[in-house]
């Protein structure tokens, strides 16, 4: 029998914790207050992934999941090093089993109320299969947005998908939409473009971001262009055809040019003084070659990468509640809800 079944999970929440020692026991408090009072209450799991952190988030997070048990449902998944949060979002992922999922980040910069209401609007309207929060205002710099807009101007051309400025990870799914996003297996996750790619219909729910409880951001200026890099060679190959075009166009001109200079030697006899232009011609022609060469190494070193086929994260440790031995449906429910005496007799 699936967990799912088994547990009849409605809502798993997803949290990639990187050095979040601070944050994740605030985390649990507010998914715990966010959801009094609902009537899925018991039927609500919270799979925290725990991505190398260098600070004590496991410990608390072995801490959240031994104390907590009895009041939610929690699974700790603990990996060997520091993957990356798309990592992170694959193993959340793979191990949540409810018939919603969300993503939502450990620092509290997003409301677990917000995801509450999308599960109210997925409830309310079967046509569509995600939302996806959309940040309206942005608290960021100058430069940043700048180059976010050329980032999401560059992108949207040259794939054939649409990437919406402004959404965050932060978002719910329905089942169809979380098996979609993990039958993509790739070593190269990124996720802006796999949620897009599945397709499905999302609705975007406007949200403000709030500021970090504790921590500071993990992502650099260097960081940030890597990942839009990796991105833009995840999901087009548009920059190799513009590598062949300006092949073909650097031709045609020097072709061009060639003929010129015949006609110039040859009909009128004139001497082409030419240093200065072949000096110039080289190093275009061959800063060009350099750039074209960088492209096809990016995209080779994706396919070296991927054709190894290693596994997108290892986890040292996966805190549960399968084990546990509950057979029957709703056993695991009954026992949460057991007084002390007899969860002590029956741990
Ligand atoms: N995160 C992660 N692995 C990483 C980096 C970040 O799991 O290598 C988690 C982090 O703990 C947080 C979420 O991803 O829960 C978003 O990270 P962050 O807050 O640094 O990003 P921002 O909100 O600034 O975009
Ligand atoms: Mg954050």
């Amino acid at each position: 029998m699936s967990a799912q079944k088994k547990y009849n999970i409605k809502l798993s929440f997803v949290i990639p914790c990187y050095n979040e020692e601070g944050n994740v026991p605030l985390m649990y408090e507010a998914i715990e207050t966010a959801l009094a009072g609902k009537g899925y209450r018991d039927r609500v799991e919270l799979v925290f992934i725990n991505d190398g952190s260098k600070d004590g988030t496991r410990a608390a997070l072995r801490r959240i999941h031994a104390e907590k048990q009895d009041r939610l449902h929690i699974k700790v998944v603990d990996f060997s090093r520091n993957f990356g949060k798309e990592a992170a979002l694959y193993a959340g992922l793979s191990n949540a089993v409810g018939e919603y999922v969300t993503i939502i980040d450990a620092d509290l910069q997003q409301r677990p109320e917000t995801a509450l209401e999308m599960v109210d609007f997925l409830d309310e309207h079967p046509e569509y299969d995600c939302v996806a929060a959309f940040q309206q205002k942005r608290h960021e710099g100058k430069v940043l947005t700048f180059f976010k807009d050329c980032f999401y101007k560059v992108i949207n051309r040259l794939t054939d998908i649409t990437f919406v400025q402004g959404a965050s990870d932060f978002r719910t799914m329905r089942r169809c939409v979380v098996d979609s996003i993990l039958s993509m297996k790739e070593y190269f996750r990124f996720s802006k473009g796999i949620f897009s790619w599945v397709g499905y219909e999302t609705y975007y729910m406007p949200y403000e971001a709030q500021a970090r409880a504790t921590g500071t951001t993990k992502w650099s200026f260097k960081k940030l262009f890597k990942y839009a890099i990796s991105g833009i060679v995840s999901f087009t190959t548009a920059p190799l055809r513009f590598a062949t075009i300006s092949g073909v166009l650097a031709s045609f001109l020097a072709l061009v040019y060639l003929v010129i200079v015949l006609i110039q030697k040859l009909a009128f006899g004139i001497d082409i003084p030419g240093y200065a232009t072949l000096v110039v011609l080289i190093l275009f022609i061959g800063g060009i070659q350099l750039l074209m060469l960088g492209i096809l190494g990016e995209y080779l070193s994706m396919i070296y990468v991927e054709g190894k086929h290693r596994p997108i994260y290892v986890a040292r440790e996966v805190l549960g509640y399968e084990e546990e031995g509950q057979d029957a449906d709703g056993a695991y429910l009954q026992s949460r809800h057991a007084t002390e005496e007899e969860k002590n007799g029956n741990p």
